[in-house]
């Protein structure tokens, strides 16, 4: 089939590569220029399933690694302090990973898509992987997005490892995510634009050297409420349909497990069945719903343990199940005694 991605984010990159080797003719519209395109995140994510999808693509994972977690440790209000035991969170090199994937693929940069570019009609089907911004699909009333922003910052080797600020009714957070060689990226998503600890943090390491200042909104908002995936022929794939979890506001591994759904259903037949991808989309990502609904409830003060049994039952039992996926620990208590915390 002859494709138009749209984004050349974690997921426009990696679909790229895959449906070029599955024999398809793709070409990538990136809207920004090639010197300043940048992967706007904070670089962190389970090595047990990039792995997977790197030797998917032909890559090696472990060339990419930048640092090993071992620890992560979360401040608390009330100074309380949780410490999760990470298996296999890593921070990677995002820019070269997605470059490395995009080798030997059609991209046209500085090009600003919206659903009446007219190019986009020399193609079978365009894909929306503009992420957050959704530029090709119509908006959806239950879009919930959290705003952030980061810096990247080098001459801190003090601290070199994970290390998280949860705020008061699950608002939002502040991370420093270290890179290596005294290189991290600290910033915080808060719903309330506080973003509490990023001040603290050059007040409290004024040696930092800031590289980079960039920051956008993070959805929330699972892929049940981020219907329609589709509108003629224009489907989405990655954030711009909801595959972020709403806990964390992490996005990578889920946006790639969309790629491969994606991948699957378009190789099945010689059109594209999109109820199909919509069902096995809602269907894989069925609990972030469940979290969603947890973190807006403990948002507007009304989470209960009792209440919202199943709810949190229905979050404890799926991380449980995925726990290689996030690439740390998850345990029951301590996942009561953070929401009780927060
Ligand atoms: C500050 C921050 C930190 C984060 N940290 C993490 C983290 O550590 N770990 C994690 O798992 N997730 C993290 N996330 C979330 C994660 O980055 C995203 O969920 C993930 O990148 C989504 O992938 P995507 O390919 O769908 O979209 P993106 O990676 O956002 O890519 C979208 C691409 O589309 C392009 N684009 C947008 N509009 C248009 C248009 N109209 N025409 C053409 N191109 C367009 C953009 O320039 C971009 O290149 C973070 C997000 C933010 C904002």
């Amino acid at each position: 089939m002859k494709l138009a991605i749209v984004g050349a984010g974690v997921a426009g990159s990696y679909l790229g590569n895959r449906l070029k080797d599955d024999g398809h003719q793709i070409e990538i519209f990136e809207s920004s220029k090639k010197e300043s395109h940048w992967p706007v995140c904070a670089w962190g994510a389970s090595k047990n399933m990039l792995e997977t999808f790197s030797k998917n693509a032909g890559l090696n994972f472990d060339v990419y690694v930048l640092h090993q977690g071992k620890k992560l440790r979360m401040d608390l209000p009330h100074e309380k302090i949780e410490y999760l035991d990470l298996k296999g969170l890593v921070t990677y090199d995002k820019y070269h990973w997605e470059q490395d994937l995009c080798q030997g693929l059609k991209i046209n940069y500085g090009f600003h898509c919206n659903p009446v570019s007219d190019f986009l009609s020399n193609f079978d089907y365009v894909i929306d992987c503009t992420g957050f911004h959704r530029s090709l699909l119509p908006r959806s009333a239950q879009d919930f997005i959290i705003p952030s922003y980061e810096f990247l910052v080098e001459n801190v080797s003090e601290i070199d490892e994970f290390y998280v600020i949860g705020y008061k009714g699950a608002r939002g957070y502040f991370w420093f995510f270290p890179l290596g060689d005294g290189r991290a990226y600290m910033g915080a998503g808060d719903i309330d634009r506080n973003y509490y600890g990023i001040s603290e943090f050059f007040k409290k390491y004024p040696q930092a050297k800031i590289l980079k200042k960039i920051g956008r909104p993070i959805r929330l908002s699972p892929p049940k409420r981020m219907l329609p995936f589709h509108n003629d022929n224009i489907i989405g794939v990655g954030e711009s349909i909801g595959c972020v979890f709403p806990l964390l506001g992490e996005g990578i591994i889920p946006s790639l497990i969309c790629c491969d759904i994606f991948i699957d259903v378009l190789n099945k037949d010689s059109t594209f069945d999109a109820g199909l991808y919509e069902k096995r989309v809602i269907k894989k990502f069925g609990y972030y719903d469940d979290v969603y609904r947890i973190v807006r409830l403990k948002m507007d003060g009304k989470l209960n343990s009792i209440k919202h049994f199943k709810l949190l039952m229905s979050m404890y039992r799926n991380m449980k199940r995925e726990e290689k996926r996030f690439g740390f620990g998850i345990d029951f208590d301590q996942m009561n005694r953070l929401l009780k915390a927060l």
